[in-house]
């Protein structure tokens, strides 16, 4: 019989990050997919840009700069092999967004220049006369990152369908028992248990390309190109709301990034390596989903007032069992620093910062309910 102190089900790059992070405090860490690998899901699709966020002053925005630092910090201090810290520029959709690129710059903290246009041309950015440049910023191997993270961690290929409650732990299966569990399963959630977060999928697709042109450095408009990396260049991605994705594209699903990326840089003998496409899971206000899982039904059965505003009713939670979901489109910026925070509140203890507390979403569901 294994015991686990934690087991993740997910190995995505949030199941992953949080399962390295809990065994780097000497935990017994157990990690659960239904595929043989890790990074098969969104994760194995994502580009993995790692990129600040631009706009105006939001919980969002904040919170993704905040991760974005320590994203940086983690994977050039830890994980190099898997991170290409090539710096990224970020070039305003138009001309008219330019002249509020400063005000975007002083509102981040990440250390950042302003490139002119011929700095612009000289990396082969085509027709812009203005550009904020991260020297921080870069991209990651999707796949060798998520590898990387749980080397030395047992790892289970298993679609998990029902987890049992036990005295002080959860049963996976019959011989896989944890004391505690966090589902961190992408855009599928967890059935009903997760059913007040709202987790919604966002489908996407990108490229990895050969290509003779040497871009040194990776760069965001409308699209994101990597700088080169053996010869290949990453372009990415589409964001395709609708339940039919794979008709809409018509078998060409990278063709409008193509377009897009070829306007911005040039692109020499461009040939196509591989295709990924994926879903990115996000919540209705695009902030991570952390924390414990409430007991709905409970809540619903217990105290029917919540559906009509009653704020008073004391939480009940379903024990041992946490999630870690809602990174839409930043998945790789915001692992890091939230797998951090959510193992210091499962083993530390440690409060739970409220704008990425899973919490948040719980009444207004309950309230959309009554409506
Ligand atoms: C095209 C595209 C481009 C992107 N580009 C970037 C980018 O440049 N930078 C960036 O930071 N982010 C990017 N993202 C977003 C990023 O990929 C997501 O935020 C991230 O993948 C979310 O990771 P996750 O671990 O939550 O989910 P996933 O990677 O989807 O992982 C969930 C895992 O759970 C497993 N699972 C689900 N249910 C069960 C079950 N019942 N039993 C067992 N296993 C289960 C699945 O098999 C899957 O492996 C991109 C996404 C897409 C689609």
């Amino acid at each position: 019989m294994d015991l686990y102190d934690l087991a993740v089900v997910g190995a995505g790059i949030a199941g992953c990050a949080a399962a390295q992070e809990a065994k780097s405090r000497g935990l017994k860490v157990a990690i659960i997919d239904r595929a043989q690998h890790p990074a098969t899901g969104g994760s194995g699709a994502a580009g993995a840009f790692i990129s600040p966020k631009l706009g105006s002053k939001t919980e969002l925005l904040e919170l993704t700069n905040l991760a974005f630092d320590y994203a940086v910090e983690f994977y050039s201090k830890r994980y190099l092999n898997y991170f290409k810290q090539s710096g990224i520029v970020r070039i305003p959709p138009t001309l008219k967004d330019s002249e509020i690129l400063l005000f975007h710059q002083s509102l981040i903290a990440a250390p950042s220049r302003v490139l002119g246009k011929e700095e612009l041309e000289e990396l082969g950015i085509k027709g812009e006369s203005k550009a904020l440049f991260f020297k921080d910023g870069g991209v990651c191997d999707a796949q060798g990152l998520c590898r990387a993270l749980i080397e030395g961690i047992d790892y289970y290929a298993l679609d998990v369908k029902e987890i049992a409650k036990g005295d002080g732990y959860v049963e996976i299966e019959q011989n896989l028992r944890a004391k505690k569990i966090i589902l961190a399963t992408g855009y599928q959630g967890f059935g009903e248990k997760l059913r007040y977060m709202g987790i919604k999928g966002l489908w996407g697709s990108r490229g990895d390309f050969f290509t003779d042109s040497k871009i040194a450095v990776s760069m965001h408009k409308k699209v994101s190109v990597s700088a080169t990396i053996n010869g290949v260049v990453k372009i990415g991605a589409t964001h395709v709301k609708s339940s039919d994705p794979c008709r809409l594209c018509n078998g060409d699903p990278l063709a409008p990034l193509v377009e897009a990326a070829s306007k911005m840089v040039d692109l020499e003998n461009l040939r196509i390596k591989e295709i990924f496409c994926g879903m990115r899971s996000s919540s209705h206000d695009f902030k991570p989903l952390l924390g414990r899982v409430i007991d709905s039904d409970y809540m619903l059965t217990h105290y029917e007032a919540i559906k009509r505003g009653y704020k008073r009713a004391p939480l009940k939670y379903i024990e041992n069992i946490f999630v870690f979901n809602g990174m839409g489109g930043r998945g790789f910026v915001f692992a890091p620093l939230m797998a951090k925070w959510l193992i210091d509140f499962i083993f530390e203890g440690k409060a739970l910062d409220s704008r990425v507390d899973a919490d948040r979403l719980f009444l207004k569901w309950a309230r959309r309910l009554e409506a």
